[in-house]
């Protein structure tokens, strides 16, 4: 882990965040590298959830909304984490989290009391100070709270949304009259939540800031738990197909005991990181509860009248919920790779380190390299007509070889030399990321091969 952070930010990928005034603990800026990764990581999702799909339209909604949606979701009242401290050490702790951590068990749905109990019981203690000497389990509301307005009373105060979710809930009317859409169909969002964590860590895998992709899929009753199905193997392919290792994915099925009330059916597409085994993707079928809840708090019809049978009901939702920076974190994870490409003169391992990003996901599609830089005039052009249709790199500094290890190391799938006789044959050297093989082919068809590279 220590690695990944440490290239992030060496070569552009992930600054902590306010650096210069000793930063804000937990919070991460994403420098010129990391805006393009992450860019393409909500782009390819966005194409296979949105463009692609027949069923699924897009939405933008506004992160401050009326107070009463987060009373009507639940999130005023129940979207807390069980917080308790160290009396020794003072450190924070969730208590389900502790509970996870040291036994394995899944405290979700638990009462405090049974938490306190439980962590008792099996003598857990502080993994600070080894310490069992706990406060009580007091409920510790996520939402970051601000005022909207000149003055800070009560009635101006407003929450910074927990999840893009809600925008969509409360948009459904607008988008299934304006859409003309038919139920089955998707309304899928990408955008910043807040959720003011406990226990916030483990670099950009669990933030206060962060991005949400979700979709909020509308069916009819009874037909749910074959679109869970549906958007449960949809996710994971999505996943696969961009190139993202099946032996470090893994999908865990919630136990009923651990099924909100409302859900139906729910399952964690979890990912191997460095320190263990973390939620990634959450699919949960949330039956009609969130449209029948903002139906019945805002006294507004949130219902369908189907054509085809002539039935009006209020649609059944399955969401498949995904953190933008947290699958970033696990792509970058899954992509870092050292590999022994030689011995040195003194017989020293020669070790590259590649990050085997999946073309659509890299940073930069290729690298331009003159060979030398009077050949920069011709390696210019090539440089500029690419950058047209691909994010584009241009090296001319150093040997080339280091400038293929610079290319490796954030994961540019191709590099394209240009030398002396690319000035009168026309053609330029392209080297794949992977092999390290290389090949020549004609200026003409550069295009057409980054093109194909970048197919998913
Ligand atoms: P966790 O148990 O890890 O706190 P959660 O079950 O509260 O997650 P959801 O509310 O289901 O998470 O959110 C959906 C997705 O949003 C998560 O699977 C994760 O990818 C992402 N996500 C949630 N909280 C954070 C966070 N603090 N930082 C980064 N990503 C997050």
């Amino acid at each position: 882990m220590e690695k990944i952070v440490n290239l992030c930010k060496n070569r552009g990928f992930v600054y902590p965040g306010s650096e210069i005034y000793g930063g804000l603990s937990n919070s991460w800026d994403y420098g010129p590298l990391g805006v393009e990764f992450k860019n393409n990581v909500k782009r390819a999702w966005w194409k296979k959830f949105v463009q692609e799909s027949p069923y699924n339209v897009g939405l933008d909604s506004a992160i401050l909304m009326n107070p009463q949606v987060w009373v009507a979701s639940g999130h005023v009242g129940g979207f807390s984490d069980p917080l308790m401290d160290c009396k020794d050490c003072k450190t924070r702790h969730r208590a389900d989290k502790l509970i996870e951590d040291a036994t394995g068990e899944i405290a979700d749905g638990w009462s405090n009391e049974q938490m306190y109990d439980y962590i008792k019981e099996h003598g857990i203690t502080c993994p600070e100070c080894g310490s069992a000497n706990f406060t009580e389990i007091r409920k510790f509301n996520l939402m970051f709270k601000t005022f909207q307005g000149v003055t800070e009373d009560a009635k101006s105060e407003i929450y910074l949304r927990p999840e893009t979710a809600q925008g969509i809930f409360v948009n459904f009317m607008n988008i299934q009259r304006t859409t003309r859409k038919k139920v089955p169909f998707g309304v899928a969002q990408v955008g910043k939540s807040f959720r003011n964590e406990i226990t916030p860590g483990n670099f950009i895998f669990r933030i206060r800031e962060f991005e949400q992709m979700e979709l909020e899929f509308f069916c009819k009753p009874d037909t749910d738990l074959e679109w869970f199905q549906y958007w449960r193997s949809f996710c994971e392919n999505w996943l696969l197909t961009l190139g993202m290792a099946k032996d470090n994915m893994r999908l865990r099925d919630h136990a009923k005991e651990e099924l909100s009330f409302y859900s139906k059916a729910t399952t964690d597409i979890e990912y191997l990181f460095p320190f263990g085994w973390g939620e990634l993707w959450g699919i949960a079928d949330r039956t009609n509860y969130d449209l029948s809840r903002h139906a019945e708090c805002s006294g507004k019809a949130l219902d369908y009248f189907d054509p085809e049978t002539n039935e009006r009901y209020v649609p059944y939702v399955v969401e498949p919920s995904l953190g933008a920076d947290r699958v970033a974190l696990a792509f970058l994870c899954d992509a870092y790779d050292e590999e022994v490409v030689g011995t040195d003169a003194k017989g020293k391992e020669d070790v590259r380190v590649v990050m085997r990003l999946h073309p659509a996901l890299a940073p930069f599609k290729a690298c331009v390299l003159p060979l030398s830089k009077k050949l920069a005039e011709g390696a210019g052009k090539i440089y500029e007509s690419l950058s047209k249709e691909f994010m584009v790199d241009y090296d001319d500094a150093g040997s080339i070889g280091k400038r293929y290890r610079r290319q490796d190391e954030i994961g540019t799938p191709v590099c394209i030399t240009y030398d002396f006789d690319s000035e009168t044959d026309g053609c330029v050297t392209v080297r794949d990321r992977d092999t390290m093989e290389q090949e020549r082919i004609p200026v003409s068809s550069l295009g057409d091969y980054l093109k194909a590279k970048l197919a998913f």
